[in-house]
């Protein structure tokens, strides 16, 4: 439980974080610290050096941009639960407890890419994008959330790269719904769905999007019931037939807490309650 010896730095400025993790190919950003420390206590992670972003100006904070909302990377979950923001604001705040809510940010839990997280589905339902700053070359993507997530544990953020900002389309019109499974009220989602649905103007479904968490090594979307629900109507048996289809062509990992096949039915029975939520 004790970390392998490390050199830890606290800069100021984004341009003297990046340069610091450029000074050393094993550095590692520290945000919230809430899926780093714990890894490197296990030795599962050994950076040579912490670069902590805790004093950059700019990257907390949810404004208006654009139409739609930035929110600052080291904004943190309890932030973002309070933030007004519909859908992200409610998965927001089911993540743990207090401690980790307080501690734990958005741009932190976007980078690490657990499958097991809320936030990285709900981005890729959302459609929405994270903003990423490097000093070699020098400059500024942006990355959209069906790019972000690349394996387990894998985004597109790499080991030089700052992410300072997510970016988020405004979903105006969308009602929205979150089901999260797990034993205990804190704990990780065995499955979670989160649905956004917007309805015509004759109450059928004009949009809708899915976004499944812990049912693969990536949040996934589920396709093939968003295909059943487009255009048709959102009365509780077109809902139930579509929501039989949520977990097609995944495959979730078996864990201590659940078979593959309880994970599906779990997609099934949530995607359902979801769908029914996003449509009231
Ligand atoms: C007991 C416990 C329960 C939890 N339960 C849940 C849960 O139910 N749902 C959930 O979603 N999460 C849960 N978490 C994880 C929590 O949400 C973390 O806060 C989050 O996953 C990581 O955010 P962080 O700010 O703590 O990042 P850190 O731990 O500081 O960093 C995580 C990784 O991302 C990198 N990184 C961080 N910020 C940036 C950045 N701006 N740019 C580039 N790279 C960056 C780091 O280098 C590191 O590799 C839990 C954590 C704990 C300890």
């Amino acid at each position: 439980m004790i970390p392998a010896q490390f050199d830890y730095v606290a800069p100021e400025s984004l341009d003297e974080a990046l340069s610091a993790l450029q000074s050393d190919e094993e550095a590692k950003v520290l945000a919230g610290g809430h899926s780093l420390v714990p890894l490197m206590k296990l030795r599962l992670a050994a950076p040579s050096l912490l670069v902590d972003l805790r004093r950059v100006p700019d990257l907390t904070g949810i404004e208006r941009e654009n139409g739609g909302w930035r929110i600052g990377a080291m904004t943190t979950h309890f932030a973002v639960s309070h933030g007004g923001l519909g859908l992200v604001s409610t998965a927001a705040g089911t993540i743990a407890d207090p401690q980790v809510r307080y501690r734990g940010t958005i741009g932190g839990s976007l980078a690490h890419g657990d499958p097991a997280s809320d936030m990285p589905a709900v981005l890729l339902a959302a459609g929405g994008s994270v903003v990423v700053r490097s000093a070699q070359p020098p400059g500024e993507r942006e990355v959209p959330a069906d790019a972000l997530f690349q394996d387990y544990l894998t985004t597109a953020v790499s080991g030089g790269e700052i992410l300072t900002s997510v970016r988020l389309p405004a979903l105006d019109g969308y009602g929205f719904g979150y089901q999260k499974f797990n034993r205990r009220k804190e704990d990780w989602a065995m499955v979670a769905v989160c649905a956004l649905v917007k309805k015509g103007a004759d109450g059928s479904c004009e949009d809708v999007r899915i976004g499944l968490t812990h049912m693969g090594s990536t949040p996934l979307r589920a396709t093939a019931a968003e295909q059943a629900l487009q255009g048709r109507g959102l009365d509780a048996q077109t809902i139930a037939v579509a929501a039989e289809q949520a977990a097609e062509g995944t495959e979730p990992p078996a864990d201590l807490n659940a078979t593959a096949e309880y994970k599906r039915h779990l997609a099934r029975v949530l995607c359902r309650r979801a769908l029914e939520q996003a449509s009231q």
